[in-house]
């Protein structure tokens, strides 16, 4: 007979003849990833959901045409490879194909890197508040995670990030603009970063928002990537390029470390209808139609932040398409006071509240509901 195990929070005790699954005791430790949630319908006022930092705007007409054309072929599988698409996003970067990794959304490639890099016990070092699904993806492979206090600017410790590499540590995330604060890291940052840290520790440097970042700040990641192979480039179509419903993402990666993420990645992971959703938005007209949109939210973050400071608000920087309200102990009350006014955001336990930019109605009731919440 196999051995008991002591019970845990997954494998708690069960009489005999029920059901009695053994778990991974390592789940235990896990956080929830919190969605958004969705907007709940309301009679007497439009509600907005800006919990989940998605694009305002629907699909782009010929990505939307792509789509539906793809759906023809829906009864074979996808290329496992994603050839095309990663031929495409090889010429946009300057690089080869074989240096790009393509998954169901940077999230994917993210848990696919940790699974080729992070064994039981090695640690992963990455900044704190940041994007939730960094220790969900970590704790899961059984990895440590070592997170890093923000500054109080809400930025990266980038020196403390570097103390904090041991012979353990096989992996660091950087994520720029950090998710949910907002900072960015200059290219200078990051070059000094890699400088200091072991050339085998890969790092991954998060741009889900790169193009929220006004043009001049952003990093001159493909240059980095030249100087260092030891560097990976996450990217994805869920945010600038509004497709987060239909999961693609992908990465820039030595070729070494690229083949490696694709013996781990779950096969046939990215569908047909993703793969043709994203060649077509690297269309020169759709990246035009993209680069407009994301400029005209760039200049709507700048009026609500200004509107906000105009309302006595004092909110780290943000480069991305989100604001963050470090409330302490007031979280949970103005969640409610915004969901009351129709305003469903992401609070982020006791640390603060993160709010997307979004359509323009969405945005003056970003500033009226706040600007209540000052006159309360
Ligand atoms: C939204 C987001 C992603 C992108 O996730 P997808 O899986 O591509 O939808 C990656 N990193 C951060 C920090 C994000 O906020």
């Amino acid at each position: 007979m196999a051995p008991e195990h002591a019970p845990t929070e997954q494998n708690p005790p069960s009489p005999p003849g029920e059901e009695a699954i053994r778990l991974r005791p390592a789940l235990d430790a896990l956080p929830a990833y919190v969605a958004g949630r969705p907007a709940p319908q309301r009679e007497d006022l439009t509600v907005y959901k800006v919990s989940s930092n998605e694009s305002p705007f629907g699909p782009i007409d010929s990505v939307r045409q792509a789509v539906i054309a793809a759906l023809e072929g829906a009864n074979r599988y996808p290329d496992m490879m994603n050839q095309q698409l990663r031929q495409a996003l090889a010429a946009e970067h300057g690089v080869t194909p074989e240096e790009i990794v393509v998954s169901t959304g940077a999230v994917a490639v993210t848990g696919d890197l940790v699974r080729a890099v992070v064994d039981p016990s090695d640690e992963v070092v990455f900044p704190w508040r940041s994007f939730e699904a960094y220790p969900i993806l970590v704790g899961a492979q059984g990895g440590v995670s070592r997170q890093i206090p923000l500054t109080e600017t809400f930025e990266h410790d980038l020196d403390a990030m570097v103390a904090a590499v041991t012979d353990r540590t096989t992996l660091m995330i950087l994520c720029t603009p950090n998710n949910p604060t907002g900072p960015i890291l200059t290219t200078e940052q990051v070059r000094s970063v890699l400088g200091r840290v072991p050339s085998h520790v890969v790092v991954a440097l998060d741009e889900a928002y790169r193009e929220f970042v006004e043009p001049e700040l952003r990093i001159d990641a493909e240059g980095l990537f030249r100087e260092f192979p030891n560097l990976l480039v996450l990217r994805t179509f869920s945010k600038a390029h509004g497709l987060a419903g239909l999961r693609v993402g992908y990465a820039l990666a030595h070729p070494r470390l690229a083949d490696a993420l694709l013996k781990v990645t779950l096969p046939f992971g990215t569908n047909l209808l993703a793969q043709a959703a994203a060649l077509a938005s690297l269309e020169p007209e759709v990246m035009a139609l993209m680069t407009e949109r994301t400029a005209h939210l760039r200049s709507e973050r700048s009026r609500v932040m200004a509107g906000l400071a105009e309302q006595g608000w004092e909110l780290p920087a943000s480069q991305g398409n989100f604001v963050f309200f470090p409330l302490g102990e007031q979280c949970q009350e103005f969640t409610d006071f915004c969901a009351d006014r129709g305003l469903v955001v992401r609070r982020y336990g006791d640390d603060g509240v993160r709010i997307t930019i979004a359509e323009d109605e969405a945005n003056d009731r970003i500033l009226e509901v706040c600007g209540a919440w000052r006159q309360r």
